[in-house]
C-alpha cells in the first residue's frame, strides 16, 4: 500500500497510480524545501520575498513556502497590519516571484497563523478565500501580548508556561491548518531567562498536544531557528520527535523561520539529521493543502 496522503484534516489512503506522489520514485535524492521563510511582506522581517528566493537560490534549495505572519488575537481585536490589504499584498508579491523564479525554484503559498483557535470564523474565511499551499498553526502571544515580551521568571515561568501549554492544546484540537509551528517555543524564552525548559514537567501537555495532531492528520515542523536565536537546539528537540514517532506521527516539514536572507536554508544539515535520528524517513511538502510525502 502506498503511504497515506493528507487532504485538508483527512488521511487518504490512495490506490496505486491513483495520486502523483512527488518522489515516489526509487532512489529520488531528497533536495531541501524551507518551510518557514519570513518576507518584509511580514511586519518583522528584512528581506524582500525577491531577496529571500535569491537567498534560497544560492543556498540549494529547491523550494520554499513563504509563511507570512497573520496573527490573530483575543477579545474581537484585529491588529493593525492583519487585513485583507495585507493578504492583497502578499499573493501580489509571490505572483511576480513565481513568475521571475519559474523553473528555478518551487515558491508555495503559506501563511503562520498565530494562535488561528482564537478567532475561527475569520480564519475559515481568509482560509476560504485565498488560494494556500501550506499553513503553520503557531502560539506566539498569550493573552495579546506576545511571549518575547514577557518577563519569564522563577515566579512567572509556570504561569506562563500552562497558559502557552493550554493555548497550543486548543489549537492543535481545534485550528485549521497542517502543520503546527515551532512546538516548544516556550522553551527559547526559558534558556534566554537563564531557566530550565523542564520539559520532563510538560510532557504530559506535550503528549496530548501530538496526540491531537496526530488524531486530525496534522503534522509539525523542525524549526531550525532555536540552534541559532537561544533555545540551544531546534524546536521542537529530538525528544519531542522521538516521542511524536513513538505516538504514531509521521508529517514532518523542517523551516528556517527566516527573517533575513542569510537565514534561509539555515541548520538543515542539523535538523534532517535529527528527524532521521527519530526514526523519520520521509519529509512532508504541501500543494493546495495536500501532504506530499519525499523520502530522505
Ligand atoms: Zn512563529
Ligand atoms: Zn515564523
Amino acid at each position: 500500500m502506498l503511504p497515506p496522503v493528507l487532504y485538508g484534516t483527512k488521511l487518504i489512503y490512495p490506490e496505486p497510480g491513483q495520486v502523483k506522489q512527488k518522489g515516489s520514485e526509487k532512489n529520488m535524492e531528497y533536495k531541501t524545501a524551507d518551510y518557514h521563510v519570513h518576507s518584509t511582506i511580514s511586519p518583522d522581517a528584512k528581506g524582500t520575498m525577491e531577496e529571500m528566493c535569491n537567498a534560497a537560490i544560492a543556498a540549494g534549495i529547491e523550494e520554499i513556502a513563504f509563511t507570512d505572519h497573520y496573527e490573530f488575537y483575543a477579545g474581537g481585536i484585529t491588529g493593525k497590519y492583519f487585513n485583507r490589504e495585507y493578504l492583497i499584498r502578499y499573493f501580489e508579491e509571490l505572483d511576480k516571484c513565481r513568475q521571475m523564479y519559474e523553473g528555478r525554484l518551487i515558491i508555495r503559498s503559506a501563511m503562520e497563523f498565530g494562535q488561528l483557535h482564537l478567532d475561527p470564523e475569520k480564519a475559515s474565511g481568509i482560509i476560504k478565500s485565498w488560494p494556500f499551499d501550506y499553513l503553520i498553526g503557531s502560539v506566539h502571544k498569550i493573552d495579546n501580548i506576545d511571549l518575547s515580551q514577557m518577563e519569564f521568571r522563577e515566579d512567572t515561568v509556570q504561569e506562563i508556561a500552562d497558559a502557552y501549554y493550554s493555548h497550543l492544546l486548543k489549537l492543535a484540537r481545534t485550528g485549521d491548518f497542517d502543520c503546527m509551528g515551532h512546538l516548544d517555543l516556550y522553551k527559547r524564552h526559558c534558556r534566554k531567562a537563564g531557566l530550565p525548559d523542564d520539559y520532563d514537567k510538560y510532557e504530559d501537555r506535550i503528549v496530548q498536544v501530538l496526540t491531537a495532531l496526530i488524531e486530525r492528520g496534522k503534522g509539525i515542523e523542525v524549526n531550525t531557528s532555536g540552534l541559532r536565536q537561544g533555545a540551544g537546539e531546534t524546536m521542537p528537540g529530538i525528544r519531542c520527535l522521538k516521542l511524536y514517532k513513538a505516538l504514531g506521527g509521521t508529517v514532518i516539514t523542517v523551516g528556517s523561520d527566516a527573517h533575513l536572507p542569510e537565514d534561509v536554508g539555515s541548520g538543515f544539515i542539523e535538523a534532517l539529521g535529527l528527524v532521521k535520528k527519530a526514526g523519520f524517513d520521509r519529509i512532508a511538502r504541501y500543494e493546495k493543502r495536500m501532504c506530499l510525502f519525499q523520502p530522505l
